[in-house]
């Protein structure tokens, strides 16, 4: 099993607020910046229609290879009012079954929970070879530095290295992303 382990946001201080306008953002490094979360969806008001919308804008924006539509088909992904083990969504890829709650139902997460499905794919051979390409990339690599608080795990750092640079991953990555995902 393989779980998004994205903790639910928690109330903090309030922002102190400044005078005049807000500085403009720092130009992102990443290619698929986080969405933030939608607290207005809930089970009640969003429909399987609008996650299988959901799962093909992240087709959409990731170009996921047209051929590999029948494979990503088969996975069963449903909405659920919390996910399992404590995040917000999760992947059973055993059961090629994922559940994700509707105000993080976004491209983004969409993602990460199904780069979990080809990372499982990977023989130990070959998560062997990404974790031994990946290592020295996490201390030299402008796109990986890029991605806030890369898991120490090779699984979720696969899934986070999908999920924020998609194609702007390093080319010698790509190969482990194949054929599902590139
Ligand atoms: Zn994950």
């Amino acid at each position: 099993m393989c779980w998004w382990k994205k903790k639910k946001p928690s109330p903090g201080p309030s922002p102190t607020p400044t005078p005049g306008p807000p500085p403009a953002p720092p130009p992102s490094a990443l290619l698929h910046p986080e969405e933030p979360s939608d607290p207005t969806r809930t089970m009640a008001n969003t429909s399987p229609a609008d996650l299988a919308a959901t799962i093909q804008m992240w087709k959409n924006n990731y170009q996921v290879p047209v051929g590999q539509n029948v494979f990503w088909d088969t996975m069963h992904v449903e909405l659920a009012a919390v996910a399992p083990a404590g995040g917000v969504a999760a992947t059973d890829c055993a059961g090629r079954q994922m559940w994700i709650e509707p105000a993080w139902m976004n491209p983004g997460v969409i993602a990460h929970e199904m780069s979990h499905y080809a990372y499982w794919q990977l023989t130990q051979k070959r998560k062997n070879a990404f974790a031994d390409l990946l290592s020295p990339l996490r201390i030299s690599d402008a796109a990986i530095m890029a991605i806030p608080n890369l898991n120490a795990s090779d699984v979720e750092a696969y899934a986070d290295i999908y999920r924020y640079q998609g194609s702007n991953m390093p080319e010698s990555l790509k190969d482990f992303y194949k054929p599902y995902l590139f």
